[in-house]
This record gives C-alpha cells, sequence and structure tokens, in this order.
C-alpha cells in the first residue's frame, strides 16, 4: 500500500486522540489530554482540506477522487466558517451546568450527519446508476439506523435536561415489543430494498430513517430524571459508531478510527456509570428506567411535603464545625450553580490548619455532568488528596462528626436504598446520615433532579442551613474565621 502524506498526517492525529484519551483519564492530565485531542483534531481538519486541495499525486489515488468542483467547495467553506463561529459563540457562553445539554444536542448533530451522509450516498449511487454493493448497502442503512437513532434520542435528552420536557419517563405498554417491532422493520426495510434496486432504494431507505427517528425519541423518553447521566454518556457512544458508520460510508479511516475510539470510550463510560449507578446496561439501552413512583414533572420539583425539619443558622454551623475532630464536605449541582466552591475551599482549608480532618466526598453523578465536581474542586485549587470517591469515602461517614452536604439533594437521599417503590431506588448514595451531624445547605425544600423528596432533610441528626450555597458559604467562613480567632486569643 501507498503511504501518502495524508496516510501520515491520519496516523499521527489517530495517535494524538488516543493520548488525548489516555491524558483525560486521570485529572493531573487532563489539560494535556484536552490540547492533545484539540491538535490532532486541527490536524485532521487541515489534512483532510488539504486532501480535497492538492493535485492527486501529493495525496493517492483513493484521496484525489473526492476532489471538490469549485462550487462545493465555496459551499463547505461556508458551512465549516459558520459553523465554527456558531461552535465557539456557543462554548465561550454556556455555563458549566449547562454543559450536558451542549453536549446532548452537539451529539445530535454527528447523529443527523450521519444519517444525511447515507442518504446522500444512496441518491447519488442511484443517480449514477450503480447497482447495489452488499458491503456498501449495509454500511448505509447501519449509519442511517445509528445516525438517526442518536439523532432524535439526543434532542429529546437534551430537552429533558433542559427541563422542557419533565423528567419523569414516559413508559407505553409493550414497550419492549415496540422497539423491537421498530429494530427488525428497518432491518426488514435493508432488505427490501437491496431486492428491489433501483430507485426505490432511496424511498426504502427513508422510511427506515423514520422508523429509526422514532425508535430514538421513544428509548430516551422511556428514561427517568436520574438516570439521565447514563443516557448521554450512551449518546455519545452511539455518536461515535454514527461517526465511524460515516467514515465507511465516505471512505475516510481517520473518521473510522476517530468514531470508533469515541463509540468505545462511550461505551466503557457507560458500563462504568451503570455500575455506579447499579443499573444494567441492557436496561438503559431496551428497557427505559428510573420508572416507578415518585418521579414528578420539572414543574412540580418545588412542591415538597410540609414535614418538620431542624433548621440552624450560620452561626450554629460554625460552633458545629469547630467543634468536629472530622468533617466531610458533600458537593452537588447547587454548588455548581452558586459558584460556591472556591469560598467552600477556604473554610476546608480553615479546618485542615486547626487540624481537623477534612474530605471531600464525590458521587459519580453529583452535578451535571461526569467529572462536573471534581472540575469545580480542581478550579478551587482543592488538593486531589482529600477528594474522594464514592466507594472509598461511605465506609467513613460512621466515624465522622460533622458532613455538610453542599447544593446536593439525590446522590445522599436515603429513599434510593430503603424504598422500593422511588424512581432512583438501588442507585448507590453516599450514606451521610451515617454521621453525627449533618448540615444540609440549600435555598428551600425543592426536590433534586430526579424530582422526588429526600427524607434526609426530616431525620433527627439533620439540620438545614437555607440560603443560596455562595452566600451561606461566605457567611459561614466568616463566622468561623472571628470564631477560630477568638478562641485563640
Ligand atoms: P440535585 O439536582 O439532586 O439537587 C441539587 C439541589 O441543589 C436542589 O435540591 C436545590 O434545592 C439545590 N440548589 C440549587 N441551586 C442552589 C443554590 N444556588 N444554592 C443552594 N442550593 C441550591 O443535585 P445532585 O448533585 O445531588 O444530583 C445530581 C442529579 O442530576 C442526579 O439525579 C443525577 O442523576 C442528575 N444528572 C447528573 C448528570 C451527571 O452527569 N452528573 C447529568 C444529568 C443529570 P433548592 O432549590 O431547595 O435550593
Amino acid at each position: 500500500m501507498q503511504l501518502s502524506l495524508v496516510n501520515v498526517a491520519y496516523l499521527v492525529a489517530s495517535l494524538l486522540f488516543v493520548l488525548s484519551l489516555r491524558g483525560l483519564s486521570t485529572q493531573q492530565t487532563a489539560r494535556r489530554g484536552n490540547l492533545l485531542g484539540a491538535v490532532g483534531m486541527l490536524l485532521a481538519v487541515v489534512v483532510t482540506l488539504g486532501a480535497l486541495l492538492a493535485p492527486p499525486e501529493v495525496t493517492n489515488a483513493a484521496h484525489a477522487t473526492q476532489a471538490l468542483a469549485p462550487g462545493s467547495l465555496a459551499l463547505l467553506g461556508a458551512a465549516i466558517g459558520v459553523g465554527s463561529v456558531v461552535g465557539a459563540v456557543l462554548a465561550a457562553r454556556v455555563a458549566m451546568t449547562s454543559m450536558p445539554e451542549l453536549v446532548a444536542i452537539l451529539h445530535s448533530f454527528v447523529g443527523a450527519a450521519a444519517a444525511l451522509v447515507g442518504i446522500a450516498s444512496e441518491v447519488d449511487g442511484v443517480g449514477a446508476g450503480a447497482a447495489p454493493d452488499v458491503a456498501h448497502h449495509v454500511e448505509i442503512h447501519a449509519g442511517v439506523f445509528i445516525g438517526a437513532v442518536t439523532f432524535t434520542g439526543s434532542v429529546i435528552a437534551f430537552l429533558k435536561l433542559r427541563g422542557t420536557i419533565g423528567s419523569k419517563p414516559l413508559v407505553l405498554p409493550a414497550r419492549h415489543v415496540l422497539n423491537a417491532g421498530m429494530t427488525v422493520a428497518c432491518i426488514a426495510l435493508a432488505v427490501l430494498a437491496f431486492r428491489e434496486g433501483g430507485a426505490a432504494r432511496v424511498q426504502y431507505l427513508l422510511i427506515s430513517a423514520g422508523v429509526a427517528s422514532a425508535l430514538g425519541a421513544h428509548l430516551v423518553m422511556a428514561i427517568g430524571g436520574g438516570d439521565m447521566p447514563v443516557v448521554v454518556s450512551l449518546l455519545n457512544s452511539y455518536s461515535g459508531w454514527a461517526a465511524s458508520a460515516a467514515g465507511f460510508m465516505l471512505g475516510n479511516d481517520l473518521l473510522i478510527v476517530t468514531g470508533a475510539l469515541v463509540g468505545s470510550s462511550g461505551a466503557i463510560l457507560s458500563f462504568i456509570m451503570c455500575k455506579a449507578m447499579n443499573r444494567s446496561i441492557w436496561n438503559v439501552v431496551f428497557a427505559g428506567f428510573g420508572e416507578g413512583g415518585g418521579a414528578q414533572p420539572a414543574a412540580d420539583k418545588n412542591a415538597g411535603p410540609a414535614r418538620k425539619v431542624n433548621e440552624t443558622n450560620v452561626d450554629g454551623a460554625a460552633e458545629l464545625l469547630l467543634a468536629a475532630k472530622s468533617v466531610i464536605v458533600v458537593p452537588g449541582y447547587g454548588m455548581a450553580v452558586a459558584q460556591a466552591q472556591h469560598a467552600v475551599k477556604e473554610i476546608t482549608s480553615l479546618l485542615g490548619a486547626r487540624g481537623t480532618k477534612v474530605r471531600y466526598a464525590i458521587h459519580p453523578v453529583a452535578g451535571r455532568l461526569p467529572g462536573h465536581m471534581n472540575v469545580l474542586l480542581a478550579e478551587a485549587n482543592v488538593s486531589y488528596e482529600i477528594v474522594k470517591e464514592m466507594e472509598e469515602i461511605n465506609e467513613e461517614f460512621g466515624e465522622t462528626d460533622v458532613v455538610v452536604v453542599i447544593g446536593a439533594n439525590d446522590i445522599v437521599n436515603p429513599s434510593a436504598l430503603d424504598d422500593a417503590s422511588s424512581p432512583i431506588y438501588g442507585m448507590p448514595v453516599l450514606e451521610v446520615w451515617k454521621s453525627s451531624k449533618v448540615i444540609m445547605l440549600k435555598r428551600g425544600m425543592a426536590a433534586g433532579y430526579a424530582g422526588v423528596d429526600n427524607p434526609l432533610c426530616y431525620l433527627d441528626n439533620t439540620l438545614m442551613l437555607f440560603g443560596d450555597a455562595k452566600s451561606s458559604v461566605q457567611k459561614l467562613l466568616a463566622s468561623l474565621g472571628s470564631r477560630a480567632e477568638q478562641q485563640a486569643a
């Protein structure tokens, strides 16, 4: 095989992507990993454009056949220009808490692109009077199927994450039969299209795309709020396979490799998330889960029942913290919204300097994206040494004097362990109630993302400190500082 400049550049870009994934696997090397991925992508884009413009002898025969007409080139340039500007503005403006929405909508673009490439490829083939070839036919139908499922699934995920659609799962009767029926229909349409040949191929493909779109929407509609993280990571994997399928259709090796990397790393992340959430991957893919009693639509989330809670104030919380020998901080989505991480870090530094044993407990789905809390704590320069994952720290709550829960709710909800009717039943949670005292910082009695009430708020050893997390933490820091000074004087 003749090795062209393009092949070499594609190989280098693939290596950079692999090194990028490697780097992203630990917090210490994540920035470098991100940079390597960006460089790889820049190289990929520049070389692919170069291959379209360069004379055939610089590339090779395969790449030369893809050379574009000047009109198409102008269109491509305009599309890249507009896409780059929109992407850059959106990414610069997006709040960290809205990242999953952005990720979901970006997945939908990959799915739509793969489906459109497949349809265009079929239209081209029919226009050129080409007889269907089995391998190419399978590529097209598989690519359009995965692309369409990814597209509508991601759009529904985006709407659910935005709160436009309620978090309650849509559980249709005989939904498994419906899902299986739609999948079988797509396979049957692919077989029929192959047998019929001619222009009818395009019609069959379009019908199949429609059925696959309905399947994607239905699969994600069936997922309950608390389980959305797994769905987002699964759609990430689907988008990789969709890109890979587009790579096969376009004969682009780099797209095949990159898609496979995204698809397989997304699949691994989904398995890890499923394990963390105590769910089976097959349940996520086919069944719809997070169903059961209790899940409320997003609009109902503020409606908590009027049960008695124990309230405290900033001074009361400060006294408890100063008297404690060991403290664990549990950050959640509310800390991210309030951007309270810097003030929280100052509190833990102050306590640490006084000899208190301080740690942070991180739940795998805390916040709104995998690793959300780790990113915020790293931004506030919290030492990695005291940031503990759920399985490391759960044993330690029983020996802890005070746990401070900051804007977290679902991840510390005991009904996940003891209420079989709860939508989050079975999900492992941080067992904070085992400590001597829990101080829970939140604004009111609103439920978390899953829309379920949290019995932790009503326990005897839980004290509620109401208010915006940032303002409460800042006041707590001031109170701790002045009390510590008084004690030292
Ligand atoms: P939750 O969404 O369960 O709870 C957050 C709590 O923070 C709310 O109850 C809210 O109560 C409080 N809050 C909101 N704003 C503030 C503020 N400014 N100050 C103080 N408190 C505030 O968050 P968790 O982190 O506990 O759990 C994450 C949830 O999100 C899980 O259900 C998870 O499945 C889901 N999810 C996670 C994703 C991921 O990848 N990590 C992706 C998508 C969903 P109040 O309004 O009363 O203040």
